[in-house]
């Protein structure tokens, strides 16, 4: 897959381009990431990319030309790479919120062009150059650079051969998975060693050998942890 990230502030993604899971699936191939400055779009001397808001008010607004050239441009490298797929996603508060269930959506596709917006925002008319709006959280941030982070995370480590074993992102919290019959559910207490420290054991049944036991141990557990913590997240559906 590769992800375009559009942004002022190319240079956020440096550490992560290169570290840990993500560094290694770009290494590997598996992941193409780029980033376009926005900065490049700019018309004069300055390099400005943002004016007042028509109307008043604080703050700068990204402007839609310089949005919208950007964006061209990223679309007229990418029509030559002829992906089957791609979407664009702009990064902001007012989006879908995000969630694992558009993680598994979005990971099936070819390319994704991600915008990050600054300051204030961007200018209203870019939205009808997107076909999605995501937000992270119902929370400000000062750019939408975070945001993209979380989102090709996310994504990344779906993506078939970027965990050392792809069944990790099956058995997890907010993943259907296959032992508690695909129910979205938050995942089973872990343990490793030691088996006890500072008085605290780890529960035998994990110890003993009897993977039906264990399978059935850990199902009852999702479902309690989800209820306790989450109960938002239990339907009869679900369980
Ligand atoms: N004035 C905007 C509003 O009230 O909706 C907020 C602008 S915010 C300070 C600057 C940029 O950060 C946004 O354009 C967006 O790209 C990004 N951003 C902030 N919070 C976000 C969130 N929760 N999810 C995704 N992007 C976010």
């Amino acid at each position: 897959m590769k992800i375009d990230i559009i942004t002022l502030f190319p240079d956020f993604f440096n550490g992560f381009k290169e570290h840990s899971i993500i560094g290694r699936a770009i290494k590997n191939g598996k992941l193409e990431l780029v980033t376009h400055n926005l900065r490049n779009q700019a018309k004069d001397n300055y390099g400005s990319v943002d004016d007042h808001p028509y109307g008043g008010g604080p703050g700068m607004v990204l402007r839609f030309d310089i949005l919208l050239n950007a964006l061209n441009e990223v679309k007229a490298k990418l029509k030559s790479e002829s992906p089957s797929s791609y979407k664009v996603i702009l990064m902001t508060p007012q989006g879908q919120v995000y969630k694992q269930t558009i993680a598994q959506k979005l990971a099936r596709e070819e390319n994704l062009i991600l915008i990050c917006g600054h300051y204030e925002g961007f200018d209203e008319r870019i939205r009808d150059y997107v076909d999605m709006e995501i937000s992270i959280g119902d929370y400000v941030l000062t750019g939408g650079e975070l945001a993209a982070m979380v989102i090709t995370d996310s994504i990344a480590r779906l993506l078939p051969g970027v965990l050392g074993d792809d069944t990790s992102s099956h058995e997890e919290s907010h993943s259907p998975s296959t032992s508690s019959g695909s129910a979205r559910l938050l995942e089973y207490p872990q343990y490793t060693r030691p088996l006890e420290y500072d008085a605290k054991k780890v529960p035998e049944i994990l110890t003993g050998g009897n993977h039906a036991k264990i399978d059935e141990w850990r199902k009852e557990q999702s479902i309690e942890r989800t209820k306790m913590r989450r109960p938002d997240m239990i339907s009869d559906k679900n369980i």
